[in-house]
């Protein structure tokens, strides 16, 4: 008779591990017991050493679904004599600070329960149980238990207290536990808000989205709005009403058949399609299969999910064919979370609501991945991932807040060797998403029993976020540069301490000089960094205005590389531009009037892809280069020149040779495809040319690569098939490569600059 105390950490707690534990450890013959712990799972086991040895190794082979374990210690104790095992409830360990889980995707056994009809949760939207079902987006407080859900305003019915209560049952301490007995239920409200009269409001609901409406859908996280992807009037129809021009909508579908239908899928996006946490991802569409082409107008790169909830379950089984599935709110604001914000809000978007009565109790988006360059890259981080923790190799001395970015803002807190990142909240500009913004963060607050003695922010003085880091007076605050953060997530994603070559490549950033940046190579430690090479800035007349108007970039790119004298006659992309337009740009620019001076990357994407592709505008951030990586050629091999001003310090990169040999592919009439292609080819070989000189200089360090541009697959393969293998190359993959993931970096920079030994 021996005894082992194994502590696990990871996403145990409100998954059904302790059940399962409770299952082996009986099937093993063990003794002992498992109790929730505030990091994981504590067991103590006692049995035979050969025994005790399998039992762990089942541990670590063969967890629940939806637990993800970090790691498992196991350490001798003296043998007890007992004649059970059992569970022990949370509160007998008194501790209050245990985790919530992520929202968790229908298990399959719910799935087949509700599409069963001799089932008495047959047809029944709001089926859960221990391994599935709500969790994060219906906690208000902790410790995790039904009282401190929104399902505390219903009581459960003794058949549901029955499965609740058997250890045996697979809904045993499921909190959120309901039946159509007892728990929530489906109502459908028409324009103005009124309820309808309808037998069966789910079978309305696929009556009018058959019928090209427009419905909204109350969700696990928030709102949808819906209707038929095959239906173009449809689709047009949602555009208008959502003040949508052009970016993609994402895609529900019931499951791989319909999925192999529509998209070329790899292992890989089958594997994340399929993923517990059910993220939308982006996948290549195939041509002409019913799929109205107003979903994603301009790019083959097509959004997908599956059903996550039972509710959309039965929506799925009962349309048979692809659903358009969109945050519902306007233009970018917060996604509608309450039924009475959804009746005012979504009036004249929607045909139809469908409701239920379960509040919501945090906002949670649906989260992106994409595989770049084989790799699954979190896009954007929220349902399904929120609040599963990070460990920090090393942890933070004081608990932190960290404010994230100004757009696609997602925050962070941190205490001792964790750290949580909050919902997606979006573009931090409207007075919603700043309310959106503080809410979450008072909630992630409570709910993880965590009180911030630092906030870190972005070193931009203007960003409603460092306002309210300033703002902050139980808290000391730091202001963090922009790609300093990016770099310090990734190598935080990496348990990294640094030194390393960071290469961060975005749209923009407040540089410390004030002026704004993105196209950096740093050398980075958690606590500083030398700014080592960047990029000539472009100018950007009208300063906001050139990130819409992007032909004033191409503008301002050619009256650089031309001496002033853009030859601009020759080049179709300026034939619709009023020349009284053209000519206030120009004297903009000689004039220095509003015409900021920027570094990014992403705005040479915005001015050589205008320049070929012929876009004089871009209606959202980014289009313009996801159009032009996607026309991309793969087969040109060659690359634009540039040159490299080695006689400055930072060290600066020059593309002016490469807009002139632009302009001149463009008015010989090469095709945007090869344009594309060269363009690329100059960025890798830019990037590769001058990490190599760096590395020269401060040594062999890993590089680090960083920043929303980064999502493009093409520069992120270029890079890793010509950066020597010898060369440690880090990328994103947990952490947002985009402004979504700074949060972390900036919550361990603001702590190293405290004085934690960075
Ligand atoms: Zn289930
Ligand atoms: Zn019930
Ligand atoms: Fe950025």
């Amino acid at each position: 008779m021996a005894g082992r105390r194994i502590e696990i950490r990871g996403t145990v707690q409100g998954v059904g591990f302790r059940p399962w534990v409770y299952r082996v450890a009986r099937s093993a013959g063990l003794v002992g017991r498992v109790r929730n712990a505030p990091a994981g799972v504590t067991i103590e086991a006692f049995g035979a050493d050969a025994v005790l040895d399998r039992f762990i190794e089942q541990l670590q082979a063969d967890p629940p679904p939806s637990a993800r374990l970090v790691d498992l210690r196991s350490v001798p104790i003296p043998a007890e004599d007992l004649d059970d095992f059992v569970i022990e409830s949370s509160d007998a360990v008194g501790d209050k600070a245990l985790s919530i889980p992520p929202d968790l995707a229908t298990c399959t056994d719910c799935e087949v329960e509700v599409l069963d009809p001799d089932d008495r949760r047959y047809g029944y939207a709001f089926t859960n149980c221990t391994t599935c079902g709500p969790r994060f987006t219906i906690a208000t407080g902790i410790p995790y238990d039904r009282a401190a859900t929104t399902m505390s305003a219903f009581d459960m019915c003794i058949a549901c207290r029955r499965e609740y209560d058997d250890v045996e049952d697979r809904r045993f301490h499921a909190q959120p536990n309901a039946c159509p007995e007892c728990g929530p239920s489906l109502s459908l409200v028409g324009l103005g808000g009124d309820p309808v009269a309808v037998a069966d409001p789910l079978e309305a609901t696929v009556a009018l989205l058959k019928y090209g409406s427009v419905v909204a859908i109350k969700g696990l996280g928030g709102f949808h709005l819906a209707c038929d992807a095959n239906n173009s009037e449809a689709v047009r129809l949602l555009r208008t009403r959502k003040h949508r021009d052009e970016k993609p909508f994402a895609v529900m579908v019931a499951g791989l058949d319909a999925a192999r239908r529509i998209a070329e899928l790899t292992p890989e996006e089958e594997a994340l399609l399929t993923a517990p946490e059910r993220p939308v991802v982006l996948v290549r569409a195939r041509e002409k299969t019913g799929v109205a082409v107003e979903v994603s107008p301009e790019t083959s790169l097509l959004g997908l999910f599956f059903p996550y909830t039972p509710l959309h379950h039965l929506l799925m089984a009962a349309l048979d064919g692809p659903l358009v599935m969109t945050s519902a709110n306007v233009s970018d604001e917060p996604i509608c979370r309450d039924n009475e914000e959804a009746k005012r809000r979504l009036e004249g978007i929607a045909d139809a609501i469908l409701l239920h009565d379960r509040d919501i109790a945090m906002r949670c988006d649906d989260s992106v991945v994409r595989v770049i360059a084989g790799t699954p890259t979190i896009m954007r981080r929220s349902r399904g991932f929120v609040p599963r923790p990070f460990y920090l190799a090393r942890p933070v001395s004081r608990p932190v807040l960290a404010c994230g970015a100004h757009l696609k803002n997602t925050f962070c807190i941190a205490s001792g060797d964790t750290a949580y990142f909050g919902p997606h909240i979006g573009d931090l500009e409207t007075v919603a998403a700043l309310e959106f913004f503080e809410e979450a963060i008072d909630r992630m607050q409570t709910i993880l029993a965590i009180r911030p003695e630092v906030v870190a922010h972005d070193l931009h003085p203007g960003y409603l976020s460092t306002r309210y880091a300033r703002a902050r007076t139980d808290a000391v605050s730091v202001g963090v540069q922009h790609h300093h953060a990016h770099v310090v997530s990734l190598m935080a994603e990496h348990g990294i301490h640094g030194p390393v070559l960071g290469v961060a490549y975005d749209g923009t950033g407040y540089g410390e000089d004030g002026t704004s940046w993105g196209g950096e190579f740093l050398l980075c430690f958690p606590g500083r960094f030398d700014r080592l090479a960047t990029f000539r800035p472009v100018c950007l007349p009208g300063g906001d205005l050139a990130m819409r108007e992007v032909w004033r970039i191409t503008y301002a790119l050619l009256h650089d590389a031309f001496d002033g004298q853009p030859p601009i006659e020759t080049l179709p992309l300026f034939d619709d531009i009023a020349p009284e337009s053209i000519r206030v740009v120009s004297q903009m620019i000689e004039r220095e009037l509003n015409s900021p001076q920027a570094r990014g990357v992403g705005r040479y994407f915005d001015g050589f892809g205008a320049l070929a592709l012929e876009r004089p505008v871009s209606t959202y951030e980014g289009q313009i280069a996801i159009a032009w990586d996607h026309i991309a050629s793969d087969t040109v091999r060659d690359a634009y020149p540039f040159a490299l001003d080695r006689s400055r310090s930072p060290m600066e990169v020059d593309l002016r040779p490469a807009v002139r040999a632009a302009f001149e592919d463009v008015v010989a009439g090469v095709t945007p495809a090869d344009v594309s292609g060269r363009f690329h080819n100059m960025l890798v070989t830019v990037t590769v040319e001058v990490v190599e000189a760096l590395r020269a200089e401060v040594g062999s360090l890993p590089v680090a690569l960083t920043g929303g541009v980064f999502q493009n697959a093409r520069l992120v393969a270029g890079i890793g098939e010509k950066l020597s293998s010898k060369i440690s190359l880090l990328r994103h993959s947990e952490v947002p490569p985009g402004d979504g993931g700074i949060a972390l970096g900036q919550a361990l920079i603001a702590s190293a600059f405290l004085g934690d030994k960075g």
